[in-house]
């Protein structure tokens, strides 16, 4: 699998959230920079539909459902499931979709697809089903923020023993690891 920082949370939702992140100890939004927004879009492959979007759309929608990503994020954090306001805000978008169906041909035989009838419906919906998704199949524990004190990044910890810690052992889990190795130093040479 593509290992990016745009995957970095494994479920496209938790990896929305995490277009905002720390750089040089300051919070950025990776939304606001073109480059960094497409190739969001590309890492996490979106269908076309929705990457052909005009940008300033593509960004107003992103942002308007990583506050939704974000609200749930806060639920599971706090109360360990989705809360009702949010269960509402949820509901108001998945009510205004338009839904298409599509018959496809699979190697296994004819499947329905369903897609939004525009890139914009596309983007919600997909979104949509990856947040019902998780919330009915993954338990609100193993969705975590990474334990690194500058980090801010989310992700689903879906490894067999649930103790992962870091959003990127190469980041943040070698970054401690050398803050430790030079406390314990720094204390044996002062003790
Ligand atoms: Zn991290």
């Amino acid at each position: 699998m593509l290992q990016t920082i745009n995957r970095i949370g494994g479920l496209l939702w938790i990896n929305l959230a995490n277009t905002v992140r720390m750089q040089e100890k300051s919070r950025t939004d990776r939304l606001l920079d073109p480059p960094s927004l497409l190739e969001w879009l590309r890492d996490n492959e979106l269908p076309d539909s929705v990457r052909e979007l005009p940008l300033e759309q593509l960004r107003k929608e992103l942002t308007a459902l990583r506050e939704l990503c974000d609200r749930v994020l806060e639920d599971l954090a706090r109360h360990g499931k989705l809360s009702e306001p949010t269960y509402d805000a949820l509901q108001v978008r998945a009510e205004k979709l338009i839904v298409g169906v599509k018959l496809t041909m699979t190697g296994e035989g004819p499947d329905l697809e369903y897609t939004g009838r525009s890139g914009s419906e596309a983007l919600s919906l997909l979104v949509l089903r990856s947040i019902a998704d998780t919330l009915r199949t993954v338990p609100a524990e193993r969705i975590r923020k990474c334990e690194h004190e500058d980090c801010i990044l989310r992700f689903a910890d879906i490894s067999k023993g649930g103790r992962r810690r870091w959003c990127s052992m190469e980041t943040c889990g070698n970054r401690h690891k050398a803050a430790e190795f030079y406390a314990k130093k720094k204390q044996q040479a002062e003790g």
